[in-house]
């Protein structure tokens, strides 16, 4: 089986779409997300540029606050002091990477914790930890979304987690445990890492390392969701061998078109999320 994730994403816009028609009609507002974006980074202007389009396409506010690359670290935290207390502001992403003279961590603590859409606020990673309600990561949601499509119940299951991220592994590793997997974290210094995977029902790969992840590595009847985005001369491959792994596995993601679409569906969810629970307060 192969894990539509631009199906699966297409169905949950849908459905925040519907949520927000009703929002709009219970508290006469509508969530907003604003993004600031930070200088001329390639990738980083595509993926605005997406969030933009569906957050509009959702029927929510969307803006997007762009800065030059040479602008003052304070001129950037009081900009979002100020998105803070905007009450029309549901959410706030900065797009990261940043330039090396603003401090990424200062960025991400100014962000109110209730506001912080990406999850990355150390409010949100200690919540997350705990077993607290809390902002999750959007890839790592958008994984563990795919994940229970395919597998209601993962109680119990042995899932290998490749890379150990802020961004991806760590919070991954949190969701996995909530559903009460066994998990092995593994990453650079991990020694035998086939035969790491060879023992999982669940394999998830964010590693950015082309086709690492491969077909004599997956246990027949396994789970695998690759993370990974490699660009290669022969286009963009994640970090599973999917021709090899897609013979042997009972479900995987493709790339692109797996866990990418995933990922601004969930950054639409966390912002809706944020909007409810400032509004049923
Ligand atoms: P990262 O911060 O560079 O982390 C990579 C992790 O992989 C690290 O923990 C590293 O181990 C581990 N690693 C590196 N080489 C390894 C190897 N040979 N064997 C086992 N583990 C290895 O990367 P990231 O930000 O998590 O991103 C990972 C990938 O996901 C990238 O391709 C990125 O483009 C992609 N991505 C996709 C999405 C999406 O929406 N689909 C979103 C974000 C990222 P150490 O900790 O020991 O260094």
């Amino acid at each position: 089986m192969i894990i539509d994730g631009k199906k699966i994403a297409a169905e949950l816009r849908e459905e925040l779409k519907k949520k927000i028609e009703e929002l709009k009609s219970s508290y006469n507002s509508i969530p907003g997300l604003t993004v600031i974006l930070v200088g001329e980074d390639a990738p980083s202007k595509i993926y605005v540029k997406n969030k933009e389009k569906f957050a509009k396409e959702v029927g929510m506010n969307s803006e997007v606050i762009r800065y030059p690359e040479n602008v003052e670290e304070k001129v950037l935290l009081n900009k979002i002091i100020e998105l803070n207390n905007d009450k029309k502001v549901s959410g706030i992403l900065v797009q990261l990477p940043l330039p090396k003279h603003i401090d990424k961590r200062k960025v991400i603590e100014t962000i109110l914790p209730g506001k912080d859409v990406d999850g990355f606020h150390p409010m949100n990673v200690g919540n997350l930890s705990s077993g607290y309600d809390s902002s999750i990561p959007c890839t790592p949601l958008g994984c563990y979304l795919l994940l229970k499509k395919v597998e209601k119940n993962l109680s119990g299951k042995h899932a290998v987690m490749i890379g150990r991220s802020n961004l991806n592994g760590k919070p991954m590793t949190q969701l996995l445990l909530k559903e009460n997997c066994t998990v092995t974290i593994a990453h650079s210094k991990t020694k035998d890492l086939k035969t790491e995977c060879s023992r999982a029902d669940i394999i998830i790969a964010a590693v950015g390392r082309p086709k690492l992840v491969k077909g004599d590595w997956i246990k027949k009847g396994a789970i695998v969701i690759d993370v990974g985005i490699n660009k290669t001369d022969t286009g963009l491959v994640g970090d599973v061998d999917f021709d090899e792994v897609s013979k042997v596995a009972k479900a995987v993601t493709p790339v692109p078109g797996g866990v990418g679409p995933m990922t601004i569906a969930c950054l639409l969810s966390n912002t809706v999320e944020c909007f409810k629970k400032v509004n049923s307060k």
